[in-house]
């Protein structure tokens, strides 16, 4: 039966380490710190401000906090720290403080309300937040909505009368000494660093609410050193514009550039003008950008104020890249290549990636081949296998492949399979030199700007208007944001389908839901088709939809 295996050799990495003692241990082989001079060190650097730390900075800085964590505010391992800010240097400087000591990391949108905000502590079972100044309010609120103090609510940057901010745990945990510092964190005995989680991030997965997906110190390791067997040799520096809180982010825009001793540009806040104008002053040739992006920098008249002669290569993934943009970039910047990985959160970001040797547009939209130490099915409606060139929902397995959904048993056993299968909701083909194309997701997932939207969420809130009987979510294409919902609803007798009241369900998801969630259109419908068991028919209603079969 047609399992498909990666055609690079397997990885190898040492099952005990943490991902702290991987990056920053004196005896791992694969830590910077071990392979480069101090001048040679690479590091994050705010675009803006200049302000800059070395990975040797990083491990100084991480080590002080994580002591005046443990010591002053009795932080302890496995319990959560929620990362709630726009990119910033010390984002990832907190990170790997709250991991050195076992703490668990959990990255939150900066675009939460206090609703969202509040799920997301409560679904994490977060202990302390580490915020910006710019999500102070909604932090403060969300935290008192779960009982987290005050005093764990610490500032990433700038200050506020009342909160303790990063830079005075550094000074807190300087206090204790050389030999005052806590010991870091390690796997326990009996255990492997597969079986420890160090992330929590946020995935509805393939049905329902968003869950919190625990992801191992292994899954990280593993994947870095996946991604660092298909990139080229010449990848020197990034710009973080992508939010650090997505799987993404972690892995590409955190940890990738400390394996590969990349320097990384945070861009604090995203606009065309500002990552264009970073790129030319840092001649950033690499770029790793979401399709949303793409579409800008095809269509965007100020794109052509930059001179972007130095870029090498656009890298695309978290969401589907059309082939008309694919076409328009390569019309537009002839002299770069184009790259493309696939995956999700559950799979640690890459399932497959575009080879290192990767030359001009050539593979555009297909997505690569599959990682090391990766196998890959695709399995056909009937329940069997398919084999090169026949479609079928993407099956893998690998060491970056997640533990599960924390408490939620359940969602666990349905997306994962007894032999260890992530099961990912895609559908998609492989040819005969093992490119794989992503034809179709049969998830319910919609994916707006690379960030994943739960439809179950949208329909839970819809739901509760006065005036909606019943109602589904779908995506519907949309030529800035890729994807966004379309609501399709059916009213309360009495309530009239016409406009105003489109308009007023479109404003009460707007009130109610961070701005990637709100609803582009909404169609008035009789009813909506569901199986015996009440599950909405998405496929159904999305045929429906295809034919223009209207409900009213
Ligand atoms: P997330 O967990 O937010 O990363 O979302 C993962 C989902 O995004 C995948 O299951 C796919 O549906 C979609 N996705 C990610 N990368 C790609 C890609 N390169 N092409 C098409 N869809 C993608």
């Amino acid at each position: 039966m047609p399992v498909f295996k990666s055609q690079y050799p397997d990885i190898s990495f040492p099952p005990s380490f943490t991902i702290w003692e991987w990056l920053f241990g004196e005896d791992s082989k694969h830590s910077p710190l071990n392979r480069f001079r101090e001048d040679e060190l690479a590091g994050y650097v705010d675009a803006i401000t200049k302000e800059r730390v070395s990975w040797k900075d990083v491990k100084e800085t991480a080590t002080y906090i994580s002591t005046a964590l443990v010591k002053k505010y009795n932080l302890k391992p496995g319990q959560t720290v929620s990362l709630f800010s726009r990119n910033t240097i010390w984002y990832p400087v907190t990170l790997f403080a709250a991991i050195r000591v076992g703490g668990v990391v959990s990255g939150a949108s900066p675009a939460y309300n206090v609703e969202e905000m509040t799920h997301a502590l409560r679904t994490a079972d977060a202990k302390f937040i580490a915020t910006h100044p710019t999500s102070i309010k909604i932090a403060a609120q969300a935290a008192k909505n779960v009982g987290i103090p005050k005093e764990h609510i610490f500032l990433l940057e700038g200050q506020l009368e009342g909160y303790t901010t990063i830079k005075e745990l550094i000074e807190i945990g300087k206090s204790y000494g050389k030999a005052g510092q806590v010991q870091h964190f390690k796997i326990p005995p009996g255990k492997t660093n597969k079986d420890v989680c160090a992330l929590l991030s946020f995935s509805s997965g393939t049905t329902g609410l968003p869950k919190a997906v625990m992801i191992a110190h292994q899954n990280v390791i593993a994947q870095a050193l996946q991604v660092q067997l298909l990139t080229t040799p010449d990848y020197k520096k990034m710009i973080a514009v992508l939010p650090l809180f997505h799987i993404t982010g972690i892995v590409h825009g955190i940890h990738v550039p400390i394996l590969l001793n990349v320097e990384v540009v945070m861009l604090p806040a995203f606009s065309m003008e500002s990552m264009l104008s970073t790129v030319v002053e840092y001649q950033i040739r690499d770029l790793l950008l979401v399709p949303p992006i793409l579409i800008k920098l095809v269509r965007d008249p100020i794109v052509d104020k930059y001179d972007l002669s130095f870029v090498r290569r656009f890298t695309s993934g978290a969401a589907p890249v059309s082939e008309e943009i694919l076409q328009l970039l390569k019309a537009k910047f002839p002299w770069s290549g184009f790259k493309q990985g696939y995956g999700m959160t559950e799979s640690c970001s890459c399932i497959t990636a575009h080879p290192p040797n990767m030359q001009g547009y050539k593979y555009g939209n297909k997505v690569g081949v599959i990682v090391p130490s990766t196998e890959v099915k695709f399995i056909k409606e009937d329940g069997s296998e398919a084999g090169v060139g026949e479609p079928g929902e993407i099956w893998a397995r690998g060491p970056q492949m997640v533990m599960g959904y924390l408490n939620n048993e359940r969602a666990t056993r349905e997306t994962f399979d007894n032999d260890g299968f992530l099961h990912t909701g895609d559908q998609g083909v492989i040819d005969a030199e093992g490119f794989i194309t992503i034809t179709d997701r049969i998830k319910e997932m919609i994916k707006v700007k690379g960030i994943g939207v739960a439809p179950a969420e949208l329909e839970d809130l819809l739901l509760g208007h006065e005036k909606v009987e019943d109602c589904a979510v779908l995506a519907v294409p949309d030529e800035r944001a890729g994807e966004r919902p379309k609501a399709y609803v059916v009213l309360k007798p009495g309530s009239k389908a016409d406009q105003a009241t489109g308009q007023e369900i479109i404003e009460y998801v707007e009130k109610n839901k961070v701005r990637h969630k709100w609803i582009k259109e909404i169609e008035f419908v009789d009813e909506i088709p569901k199986s015996a068991s009440g599950k909405i028919l998405r496929r159904v209603l999305r045929d429906q939809a295809k034919k223009g079969v209207k409900g009213v």
